[in-house]
């Protein structure tokens, strides 16, 4: 290990994971990011050795001993008897907030939303993703939904607190308490509590499905926005879509002990080796790594580099547009491209 240097934990992943990790390494290291890399295998290859959690007991040790880990999209085996690995990470590690940042990069990336600045804070241990979920006869199976008075306390404050740190306006909530009003409507009853602590940030509850909608239409409107996990999982992927495109978001996992950075997106097996990923998902989560790990001013200069590989035109195909684009180009085209600025 280089002294002075952030050791991380690494992981590449599936699909397009070692294509988007290389080119996000790549350029974390031409910016003079003070990190030291330890790779752990996770994911498919690990599955194939028929080991179900998709990960080795020692990875465990090296993911809690550095605390820090920058995690690439893994492909989750279908049907039962194997686990979402991201699911149990988030649990085991109990990384109990899920902030994901949603922006539109206009007028470089095409969107129907130019002034979208959002970020959707995402309770990410409880709800129906606790994993109590069993088949009770052949024709009927069951899913528990969890929600928790101090999971839900955390998070909340979680939101609030963001938002007073980053000079946010107003935290909405998302439930669905006109239906599930013990669960949802202890969610919404912990928002109220919560937010008459912070009377210099406005607060607002929506129903989800109108939430989401108004959030699709006029996204404008929304600043942070807190809801249950699997709100969040959804939410979050149409609110980067609509900002651009779900290959530009990054997401930080955090809790007390850890934290996990990836992108929203997962392991787009469809495009898998053919250097046509946008790498700069990933590259937003590994912004955040760097801001959590004190290097804010590294990620400035990424940042910034990477808004002027945007505004020059060179695109990705997920983003490239004829009317606003200069070239489309692969990863690697757009990972060199973006070094040259840095
Ligand atoms: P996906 O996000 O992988 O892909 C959805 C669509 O978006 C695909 O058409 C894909 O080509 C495109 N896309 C995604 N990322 C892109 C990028 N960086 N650049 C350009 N286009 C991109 O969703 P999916 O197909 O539903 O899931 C594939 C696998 O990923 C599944 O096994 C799923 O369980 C897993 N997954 C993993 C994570 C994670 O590791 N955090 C998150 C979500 C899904």
């Amino acid at each position: 290990m280089q002294p002075g240097k952030q050791q991380i934990t690494v992981a590449y992943g599936d699909g397009i994971g070692p294509e988007i990790m290389q080119s996000t390494l790549d350029i974390l290291r031409e910016a003079g990011a003070q990190i030291n890399p330890e790779v752990i295998e996770i994911g498919e290859e690990i599955y194939k050795k028929g080991l179900k959690a998709g990960i080795e007991p020692d990875s465990w040790e090296v993911i809690r001993k550095n605390k820090v880990f920058l995690k690439a999209p893994i492909t989750t085996p279908q049907g039962g008897g194997v686990k979402s690995l991201n699911v149990t990470m988030r649990k085991t590690l109990g990384l109990f907030a899920n902030v994901r940042p949603c922006m539109s990069y206009h007028p470089f990336v095409k969107t129907k939303h130019p002034d979208m600045d959002v970020v959707i804070v995402r309770e990410n241990e409880e709800d129906t993703y606790g994993g109590i979920e069993h088949r009770q006869t052949f024709e009927v199976y069951q899913c528990l939904k969890l929600i928790t008075l101090p999971g839900t306390e955390r998070i909340v404050r979680y939101a609030f607190e963001y938002a007073r740190t980053n000079n946010r306006k107003k935290v909405t909530c998302f439930t669905k308490d006109n239906i599930m009003k013990l669960t949802d409507g202890l969610f919404h009853d912990v928002f109220k509590k919560v937010a008459a602590e912070y009377p210099n940030i406005e607060s607002d509850n929506m129903i989800v499905d109108i939430g989401t909608a108004r959030l699709a239409d006029t996204p404008e409107n929304f600043d942070v926005v807190v809801m249950p996990n699997l709100y969040g999982d959804i939410v979050s992927d149409v609110a980067a879509q609509i900002a651009g495109s779900v290959g530009l978001a990054g997401s930080a996992n955090v809790g007390t002990e850890c934290a996990m950075f990836e992108a929203i997106h997962g392991s787009a097996p469809d495009i898998a080796g053919q250097n046509v990923a946008n790498p700069s998902g990933l590259l937003h989560g590994a912004l955040m790594m760097l801001v959590h790990i004190g290097q804010p001013a590294v990620a400035e200069r990424i940042h910034n580099a990477w808004l002027k590989t945007l505004e020059d035109g060179l695109h990705t195909p997920d983003i490239y547009h004829s009317d606003r684009s200069e070239k489309k180009v692969g990863t690697d085209e757009f990972t060199a491209a973006l070094i040259k600025r840095l």
